[in-house]
């Protein structure tokens, strides 16, 4: 007898190999279906524009790499649930296959579809795809999750089972009568009127090639210098993997064994190799707190902070999305967002500082902006990010560590190469400048040409006035 087909229900693991899903599918025995739902049911939240171009050029990817397997890709635009449900009864399908995901929303969601399809008869299997180890498998000694980062990266490089990851199954693989499938130009996943992605285009090639191979170009060329290069935007010592560990179009665990037999085979590369592995251990910690928080997007880890008193200031608000509140590094970061949907880390936590301390806008306001422009916009990442740099996350930076974004710009960017790329109309100013351009006088504007306030803005806010506003508010949360 026949058995019947295994769908493999494609998410954040849009690669072929060392994907649990698949290779348990192929293991099965079963003729195999590969799908993918764009599912945009409320509940759930809706990609970004940045997100929904990526997924575009990653699904193009996972198609050529199924179809290498002999398998073709089914596209479904709908709720994922009833979608599977219905391709299980018309296929006769047997088994599904899924690598988890960790959000509330989400989890739910799997697990009613899990006990329907268990009632219908069909086998469920899910397995961890996207993680380091399970949010759940590592306890602090009275049994809870962790809370704080260091111990919980202690515990996961001593107590962490970090599996092999798993080859690509060697095709052809036995494939199941195709059903229709949506075509994926029919979704508009990427912008035409206007199309914006240019910059996007420019940076990024979505898919797992690209993956390796940037994984590759780090470990022979951006590791060495890692430890400290990671902190400066001006050098390529950080390896842009994270729209690609996003999509899960290369997995952790490969990262992992390539990074250790790099780091065997080049005696000195091992703290850099560490302090590069330890970054995907913040990923494992931002999940561990997604999978135990109700809303990690909207609900501060720490109560108190509900009640702080945000500041509305919309010009502000829009002045900061733009690129244009007077502070270079500030700047440079926001429109290196807009045109590239990434941002380095160190400027990422310096423009949070920013909004959240020197404009005092709700948190939620930069986490939602950096969701709808970043591709590696990410439910666990992102809000624990925000959180962090606000001070109400868990193991967060103090809120009364107030960065200073002149000082932070001189020491990161220290010959100012990163604002002038990214903040052009500064480029003739000299280093000393360069990250606060309101001093340039009258004398060095005729050599510059540069004109403060005209050719660039004034700062928006005085960062001094702004600090002493934000302890203040903190105060007021204290005393209320
Ligand atoms: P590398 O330095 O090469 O690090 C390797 C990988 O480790 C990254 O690809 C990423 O997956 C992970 N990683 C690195 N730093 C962190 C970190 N601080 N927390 C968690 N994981 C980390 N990262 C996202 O992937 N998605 C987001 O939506 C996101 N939002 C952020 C928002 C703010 C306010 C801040 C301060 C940080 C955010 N980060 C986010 C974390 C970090 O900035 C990016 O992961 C990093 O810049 C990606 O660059 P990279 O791949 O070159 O990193």
């Amino acid at each position: 007898m026949s058995l019947g087909p295994a769908i493999v229900w494609f998410r954040n693991d849009l690669r072929v190999a060392d994907n649990p899903a698949l290779d348990a599918a192929a293991k099965s025995g079963r003729p195999i279906l590969p799908l993918y739902v764009l599912d945009e049911t409320p509940g759930l939240r809706a990609l970004g524009d940045a997100q929904r171009w990526w997924l575009d050029g990653s699904l193009r990817s996972l198609t050529g790499q199924l179809a290498k397997l002999g398998l073709r890709l089914v596209l479904r635009r709908g709720p994922a649930a009833s979608i599977i449900q219905e391709l299980a009864r018309a296929t006769g399908a047997g088994a599904v296959f899924w690598n988890r995901r960790y959000d509330r929303p989400g989890r739910d969601r799997d697990q009613t579809l899990k006990a329907d399809l268990k009632a219908a008869d069909v086998a469920v299997e899910s397995f961890n795809g996207s993680l380091l180890s399970e949010p759940w498998a590592l306890k602090t000694g009275s049994g809870r999750h962790y809370q704080v980062f260091t111990p919980f990266w202690k515990a996961l490089l001593a107590d962490a089972v970090i599996e092999a990851p798993l080859a690509a199954p060697s095709g052809p693989l036995p494939t199941a009568p195709a059903p229709p499938s949506d075509d994926l130009a029919d979704w508009r996943l990427t912008p035409t009127k206007p199309d914006w992605a240019g910059g996007l285009r420019e940076n990024w090639t979505p898919g797992s090639d690209s993956a390796a191979a940037l994984l590759w170009n780090f470990l022979s060329s951006g590791l060495s210098g890692y430890g400290e290069g990671r902190n400066r935007p001006d050098l390529p010592n950080t390896s842009r993997l994270s729209p690609h560990l996003h999509w899960g179009e290369i997995s952790p665990r490969q990262v992992w064994r390539a990074t250790k037999i790099h780091a065997a085979a080049h005696p000195g590369a091992e703290a850099d190799s560490m302090a590069f592995l330890r970054e995907l251990g913040w990923r494992d910690f931002a999940h561990v707190l997604l999978f135990h928080a109700d809303s990690l997007v909207d609900r501060e880890i720490k109560p108190e902070f509900a009640r702080f008193p945000w500041r509305r200031w919309p010009e502000g608000l829009e002045a900061w999305k733009r690129g244009r509140t007077g502070y270079p590094i500030v700047d440079a970061g926001m429109r290196e967002l807009w045109h590239t949907g990434w941002m380095h880390n160190r400027v990422r936590m310096i423009v949070a500082s920013f909004l959240i301390k020197d404009l005092l806008a709700d948190w939620r306001e930069g986490e939602r902006w950096f969701w709808d422009t970043l591709v590696d916009a990410d439910p666990a990442n992102n809000p624990a990010s925000w959180q962090w740099v606000a001070g109400c996350g868990a193991d967060a930076a103090p809120f009364f560590r107030i960065f200073n974004p002149v000082l932070q710009g001189e020491k990161f960017d220290p010959l100012g190469a990163y604002v002038r790329h990214w903040v052009p109309e500064l480029a003739k100013l000299p280093n000393d400048l360069i990250h606060q351009p309101w001093r340039v006088n009258a004398a060095q504007s005729r050599v510059t040409g540069f004109k403060p306030g005209k050719d660039y803005p004034e700062p928006i806010v005085d960062h001094g006035e702004a600090r002493d506003a934000a302890l203040a508010a903190l105060a007021s949360l204290k005393s209320s």
